[in-house]
């Protein structure tokens, strides 16, 4: 598995078979999401990061944009955001991994009150979310873990929070199996959440 903080300019290979979520997320779907989606915005992070001469860590640019210079600002957000989102975002799905009896799980049930309670707020917060953006569980500034969206390919990071779950809600990540159903594709996903890795960005991020 690559580690997020390191991600550059490249494409990271998807750390599961294209297959390996089906039926859920199927491998037609998979692999447009991954192969063009995903691959547009690094190539096009790339572009701006080079023009510009900003190096190609993108977390750490994501992580300081107030230190972008403004004719780049734009880029940086939506393809080096786009880029980042989506390689972190294929880091927290797997099929079947059990949530009990992880730290993560314990600091949901104190937060929320249960796992359902959680799952009843995160789905309403994705679902009724306007437009194209992401779902995310953050540990905010305060240490709190919290339920966001963000528009567009808006980032977390940008605002002093560590991610360490999200949900993809472009249409271009459900139109072929879902078509316009979008409830039915965040129903879906909550059998695909990688709670082993989960946790391990909920540990990293108390830490912090
Ligand atoms: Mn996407």
């Amino acid at each position: 598995m690559y580690k997020i903080e390191e991600l550059g300019f490249e494409l990271p290979a998807l750390p599961f078979a294209y297959n390996a979520l089906e039926p859920h997320m199927d491998e037609e779907a998979m692999k447009i999401h991954h192969g063009k989606h995903h691959k547009t915005y690094a190539d096009k992070f790339k572009e701006v990061a080079e023009k510009h001469n900003l190096g190609n860590k993108v977390f750490d640019l994501l992580k300081n944009l107030n230190k972008i210079p403004s004719e780049a600002l734009k880029g940086v957000k939506n393809f080096g955001g786009g880029h980042w989102n989506h390689a972190f975002f294929w880091t927290i799905l797997k099929k079947d991994v059990e949530h009990n009896g992880k730290e993560v799980s314990k600091a949901i049930e104190k937060r929320f009150g249960s796992y359902e309670k959680f799952a009843e707020l995160f789905t309403t917060a994705s679902s009724t979310f306007f437009g194209s953006g992401w779902t995310w569980l953050v540990v905010n500034q305060k240490g709190e873990l919290e339920i966001i969206n963000s528009s567009n390919q808006d980032c977390p990071i940008s605002t002093g929070q560590h991610p360490i779950l999200c949900l993809d809600l472009w249409e271009h990540a459900y139109y072929l199996k879902y078509r316009n159903m979008r409830a039915d594709y965040i129903k879906a996903w909550w059998n695909l959440i990688n709670w082993d890795m989960v946790n391990q960005y909920f540990m990293k991020a108390i830490k912090k």
